[in-house]
């Protein structure tokens, strides 16, 4: 079970709603990094050093990855874009991790000039990446295994073995044979099976099979591993009664099988590195939005002002994203009764629903209503369809202070591409 409680009274919200527009995100910055440390905490055994490279495209705010930094974390890079902002925060060098699949050389042009590590999707990319960089590789290179039909699949990456990441088992050994003749000298092993995974042993067994590999790899080629990169992918409990992965009993269990594994066989120290992003700060985000309308025809409906172009998970994958009302829990000192509605956004799309046949605590025109769970794939995936304007984004920060960490785009913002007068 998850405490979906507000960590904003509802005084508070409309304190911030009377100088930011509605609809805006808001992020718990507190929580988000008390997270954080639990999540160094349950690594601190690592004998070469954990990290985790936050996955930019979570929330790909430099006010956000700032507390994640100062946390210890890096970046995890698959854009030149989401490159330049981790060079604008000082995260360079082998704090960044860039994952390319379909990449321009122009790219890992870039995540080179920075110093990223490499982590190649396919063993053609390993000369694409050489004649990229002018014939040379770098002298760190990381490889992205996809284990395919030999690891049973998560729901939303599927199977693996219709998945379009990652090496085979054959081109892996193949692949790290022509790195190290070709004379790269420090090697790093990647994976990424899993998305919004709540089950904390689907770590624990992705772990095993790398560590496994680490030392297959060693014996047939002679190689050791520097750094082992269980990917990112923890989920979050999106509904009240799911619950959070354990991450101090994943660390245990990883723990256990380093020992078994890459100790037992004189492999270590391996530097061992996660990309989570959305159990980052995923959890720790919040749409705030205002009732427009209520109708009711064949169903009822509540329509805010926000709109699936601020959050697009539940129109996209129908994901279930928790509805509050400000202020009319059962928690508060005013609750409402509860009854059924789609709540709806504005745009013309039917599937513009934030939840389908919800019971949610009755609001009234004017009142805040809080999406839960934006601060992943919120913002970041958002769109301006219908000619509708990206949000502000707001940090709630530790004294009930808050500060607005990007301004809400203006229709001079949206019109600047296009040269039309009167327009841009
Ligand atoms: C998206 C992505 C991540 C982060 O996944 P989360 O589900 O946010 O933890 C990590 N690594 C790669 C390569 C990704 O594409």
């Amino acid at each position: 079970m998850t405490d979906k409680t507000l960590p904003f009274s509802q005084d508070q919200l409309e304190a911030i709603a009377a100088e930011v527009p509605t609809p805006f995100h808001i992020y718990d910055e507190t929580a988000m990094r008390a997270n954080a440390r639990a999540f160094f905490d349950a690594f601190v055994w690592v004998p070469g050093g954990f990290i985790n490279f936050y996955a930019i495209k979570a929330l790909p705010n430099p006010h956000v990855i700032e507390g994640l930094k100062a946390e210890g974390m890096g970046g995890d890079c698959s854009s030149f874009g989401e490159l330049k902002l981790c060079e604008a925060m000082g995260i360079t060098g082998e704090n960044i991790v860039f994952t390319s699949n379909d990449t321009p050389a122009y790219e890992f042009q870039e995540a080179a000039r920075l110093g990223a590590i490499i982590n190649l999707d396919d063993i053609s990319h390993i000369p694409f990446l050489e004649e990229s960089l002018g014939g040379t590789l770098p002298e760190l290179v990381c490889c992205r295994y996809n284990p395919g039909p030999l690891k049973a699949g998560n729901v939303i990456i599927g199977k693996p073995e219709e998945a379009k990441y990652g090496f085979t088992r054959e081109h892996l050994f193949e692949g790290y044979r022509m790195l190290r003749d070709k004379g790269v000298k420090r090697f790093g092993l990647h994976t990424m099976v899993a998305s919004n995974e709540l089950n904390p042993d689907y770590f624990v067994e992705t772990a095993q099979m790398l560590f496994d590999l680490v030392v297959e790899l060693n014996r047939e080629l002679g190689i050791r591993f520097e750094i082992v990169n269980l990917g990112g992918g923890i989920g979050i409990p999106y509904r009240p009664e799911e619950t959070a992965v354990d991450l101090a009993y994943v660390g245990a269990k990883i723990q256990e099988a380093y020992e078994a594994t890459i100790v037992a066989n004189d492999l270590g120290p391996v530097r061992i590195a996660m990309e989570c992003g959305r159990m980052v700060t995923g959890p720790y985000g919040y749409l705030v939005g205002r009732v427009l309308h209520k109708k009711a025809i064949y169903k009822n409906y509540v329509g805010l002002d926000a709109s699936m172009a601020n959050l697009m998970r539940p129109g996209m994958y129908g994901s279930y994203h928790h509805v509050s009302v400000a202020g009319k829990e059962s928690h508060d000192a005013n609750p409402s009764p509860r009854k059924v509605y789609d709540v709806t956004g504005s745009l013309c799309e039917n599937n513009d629903k934030f939840a389908i046949d919800r019971e949610i605590a009755d609001p009234e025109i004017g009142d805040l209503v809080v999406i839960h769970d934006s601060g992943a794939h919120g913002h970041s995936m958002g769109f301006n369809y219908n000619a509708k304007l990206r949000s502000a984004e707001v940090l709630w920060q530790s004294d009930g202070q808050w500060k607005v960490i990007r301004r809400a785009e203006t229709l001079e913002d949206h019109f600047a591409t296009l040269d039309y007068p009167g327009l841009g």
